[in-house]
C-alpha cells in the first residue's frame, strides 16, 4: 500500500466530518496568512524607520506614532493568531479523535462478525490482533492529526511566504526554493539510516515488556528454582541492547537535524547576502526593510521541513500498520454466513454423515465421522484427550463448517438455519472462561437480558446456587469473578436455565474442580437435562453412565457406540477408560472402606 492508497482508504472514515474539516481549512488558510504579518510589518517598520532618520527634522512624535501603531499590529496579529491556532488545533484534534473512535469501532463489530476459524488462524491470537488493532488506529488516527493538525498549516504558510517571496523578488524566491531539495534529499537520507534501528528500537523494547511480564507471571517457578540471577541476566542483555540501538538512534537523529539546521543557516545566509547586495545595487523594489522581509519569511519556509522527518516516520508507520488493520476491515471471507431457516420448534435431532473437518493450523481433527444425536436424550462423547470431542460440539454449534460430509438438524443442513436463531437454541457449558467481569446477577441475566429480578433468582436456585449466593455480603450483586471455580460453574449453569434452550452442549463441566463442587453441579445437571438434548463430554465416568447412549471416539472417528452397558460389554477402548478410571479413583478399596 502506497500513500495514495492509504489517504484513499482513510478518506470514508474523513468525510462524515466535511464540514469539521472544511472549518479546519479555513482556520487554517486565516492562520497562515498570519504568519506572514510580522514580515510585512518589519519590513514597513525598517523602512519607516530609515525615512525617520534620514528627514531634516527628526521628530519623536512621529517615531512614537510608528511605534505605537506597529506595536499595536502585532499584538493584535498575535491575539488573533493565538485563537486562530485554538480553534484549528481544536478542529483538527476533534476530526481526530472522532476518526479514531469510529475506526475503533469498525473493526470491532467486523471482528464480532467473524467465524471461529479466523480466531485461531495463525497470528490471530488474542495479544497479536489487540496489538495489530491498537497500532493500527493509533497510527492512522495519527496521520489525520498530522496531516490536518501539523503538516498542513506550515505547508500552506511555508507556500505563502514563497510566494511572497517570489512576488517581492524572483531572484530571492528562486534562492529560497532551491534549498527545499537538499532539505528533502537529506531527510530521505535519515529516513533510510533511521529505518532499520527504529525496528530494532520496537522489537527490544517489546521484548523488555514481555520479559518483565514474564517474570512476574512465573514467579513462583523462578524462586522455587532459584533462576534470579539467570532472568537478571536476560534482562541485563536485553537493556543493554536497549541502550545501544537508542543512542544509535539519537545520535543519527542529531546528526541530521544539526545538518538540516546547517543549511537552513547557509539558505538564510545566502538570502541576506543576496537581498543586501541588491538594495546596495539600488535594484528597482528593494529596500533595507526588504531584507527582514526575506529572512523571516524564509524561516518560515523552512520551518514545515524540519518536521519531514517525523512526518515520514510516521507515515511510514502508518503503512505498515494500516496494511493489516484494513486487512481486518476488509476480510469478507472470515464472515459468518448464516442461513435463514427458523422453524418455530427445535428438537436437537442431529444427524452427521461422513464429516471430515481439518483446523487452519492443518490438524485433521474429524475423520469419517457419523452419528446420530437422538432428541430429548443425553449423549456421552468418550474419549482420550484430543480425539475431537470438543470440536464436535465446535461444528454442531456452527463455529466451524465441516470440509466435506453433511450435518442436519431436525432434517435441516446445518449451514441453512439461521446462525443466530440455531445459538439462541443452544446451550454451552464448558469447562472454564465464560465468566465476565460484573455482578452475578448480571453474569446470569446474561442469558435473557429481558429475565426480571425474580427469573434470575429462580434460575440461580435451579443450579442450586441461591443459598450460596445469599450467604454473600452483597448478595446477587457481589462480583462474579471472586466466586470459586465450582460455583461459577453453577453461575454458567443457572444463566443455561434462563436461557431455557432446547439443546445443551456441556464440555467437560466438572473438570478441575473438587468433589463437593463436582457433585453440586451433578445435582444442577441433572436438573437442566430434564427434555432437552444434551451433548457431554466428560473424563467423569460418574457422568458419563448417567448417558443414554455413547459414541466412544479415537483420533476424530466413531470407534465404538450405543447404551453405555452395551459399550462397556463389547470391551475395546470404552472399557480400558472405564477400567483406567475406576482403578485410578481406587474403586476396591473405596467400596472397602465405605462398607
Ligand atoms: P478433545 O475435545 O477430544 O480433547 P479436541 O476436539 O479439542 O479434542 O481436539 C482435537 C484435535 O484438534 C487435537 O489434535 C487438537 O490439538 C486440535 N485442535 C483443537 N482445537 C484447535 C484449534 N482451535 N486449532 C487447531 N487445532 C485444534
Amino acid at each position: 500500500m502506497g500513500i495514495g492508497g492509504l489517504l484513499r482508504k482513510l478518506l470514508p472514515f474523513v468525510l462524515p466530518y466535511r464540514w469539521l474539516l472544511l472549518a479546519t481549512l479555513l482556520l487554517t488558510f486565516a492562520g497562515s496568512l498570519m504568519a506572514q504579518v510580522n514580515a510585512v510589518v518589519l519590513d514597513r517598520t525598517v523602512d519607516a524607520i530609515n525615512n525617520l532618520l534620514h528627514q531634516d527634522h527628526f521628530e519623536w512624535a512621529s517615531a512614537a506614532r510608528l511605534l505605537l501603531i506597529v506595536s499595536a499590529i502585532l499584538l493584535g496579529k498575535e491575539l488573533l493568531a493565538a485563537l486562530l491556532t485554538f480553534g484549528q488545533r481544536i478542529f483538527g484534534e476533534k476530526i481526530r479523535i472522532h476518526v479514531s473512535r469510529d475506526l475503533s469501532l469498525r473493526v470491532v463489530s467486523r471482528i464480532l462478525q467473524f467465524r471461529m476459524a479466523f480466531f485461531s488462524a495463525d497470528g490471530n491470537e488474542p495479544g497479536k490482533l489487540q496489538t495489530r488493532i491498537d497500532r493500527g488506529v493509533m497510527s492512522l488516527s495519527n496521520t489525520v492529526k498530522n496531516f490536518f493538525i501539523d503538516i498542513l498549516p506550515l505547508f500552506t504558510s511555508a507556500v505563502m511566504a514563497l510566494v511572497l517571496m517570489f512576488i517581492a523578488n524572483v531572484y530571492v524566491g528562486l534562492v529560497a526554493l532551491a534549498v527545499i531539495p537538499v532539505y528533502f534529499l537529506i531527510t530521505a537520507r535519515q529516513g533510510v539510516r533511521m529505518k532499520g534501528w527504529r525496528r530494532r528500537v520496537f522489537g527490544t523494547h517489546q521484548a523488555l515488556n514481555h520479559g518483565i511480564m514474564n517474570i512476574i507471571e512465573s514467579i513462583n517457578v523462578i524462586k522455587s528454582f532459584n533462576r534470579e540471577q539467570v532472568e537478571a541476566d536476560k534482562q541485563t542483555k536485553l537493556q543493554d541492547d536497549s541502550t545501544v540501538q537508542q543512542m544509535q538512534t539519537r545520535r543519527i537523529s542529531f546528526l541530521f537535524e544539526g545538518l538540516k539546521t546547517f543549511v537552513e543557516q547557509i539558505g538564510t545566509v545566502l538570502i541576506i547576502i543576496l537581498t543586501a547586495y541588491l538594495v546596495l545595487i539600488d535594484y528597482p523594489g528593494m529596500s533595507i526593510g526588504k531584507i527582514m522581509y526575506h529572512v523571516l519569511l524564509f524561516s518560515n519556509v523552512s520551518a514545515p521541513i524540519r518536521q519531514l522527518h517525523r512526518i515520514y516516520d510516521d507515515l511510514n508507520d502508518a503503512l505498515i500498520y494500516a496494511e493489516s488493520f484494513f486487512g481486518i476491515l476488509e476480510n469478507e471471507s472470515d464472515v459468518e454466513v448464516s442461513g435463514d431457516y427458523k422453524p418455530s420448534h427445535v428438537s436437537g435431532d442431529f444427524q452427521l454423515r461422513n464429516v471430515e473437518f481439518t483446523y487452519s493450523n492443518g490438524t485433521h481433527a474429524i475423520r469419517d465421522l457419523t452419528m446420530h444425536i437422538e432428541p430429548g436424550k443425553t449423549t456421552a462423547l468418550v474419549g482420550l484427550s484430543g480425539a475431537g470431542k470438543s470440536t464436535i460440539v465446535n461444528l454442531l454449534d456452527k463455529f466451524y463448517s465441516p470440509d466435506s460430509g453433511t450435518i442436519a438438524l431436525d432434517g435441516k443442513p446445518l449451514n441453512e438455519w439461521d446462525t443466530e436463531y440455531l445459538r439462541e437454541n443452544v446451550g454451552l457449558v464448558l469447562q472454564k472462561n465464560h465468566i465476565f467481569s460484573g455482578t452475578i446477577e448480571e453474569n446470569i441475566r446474561y442469558g435473557c437480558p429481558s429475565a426480571s429480578a425474580e427469573q434470575v433468582r429462580q434460575a440461580a436456585r435451579q443450579a442450586y446456587i441461591y443459598d450460596q449466593i445469599m450467604q454473600l455480603p452483597d448478595g446477587f450483586d457481589s462480583q462474579a469473578l471472586q466466586l470459586s471455580g465450582g460455583q461459577q460453574q453453577r453461575i454458567a449453569i443457572a444463566r443455561m436455565f434462563l436461557k431455557n434452550p432446547p439443546i445443551i452442549f456441556l464440555d467437560e463441566p466438572t473438570a478441575s474442580l473438587d468433589a463437593i463442587a463436582t457433585e453440586q453441579i451433578k445435582a444442577s445437571i441433572d436438573a437442566i437435562k430434564q427434555g432437552r438434548t444434551v451433548i457431554v463430554i466428560s473424563h467423569n465416568i460418574g457422568q458419563i453412565i448417567d448417558s443414554d447412549y455413547l459414541y466412544v471416539l479415537d483420533t476424530g472417528h466413531v470407534v465404538q457406540h450405543g447404551t453405555p452397558d452395551e459399550v462397556y460389554r463389547q470391551g475395546g477402548l470404552y472399557k480400558d477408560i472405564f477400567d483406567a478410571s475406576a482403578r485410578s479413583m481406587n474403586a476396591d478399596k473405596i467400596a472397602e472402606t465405605m462398607a
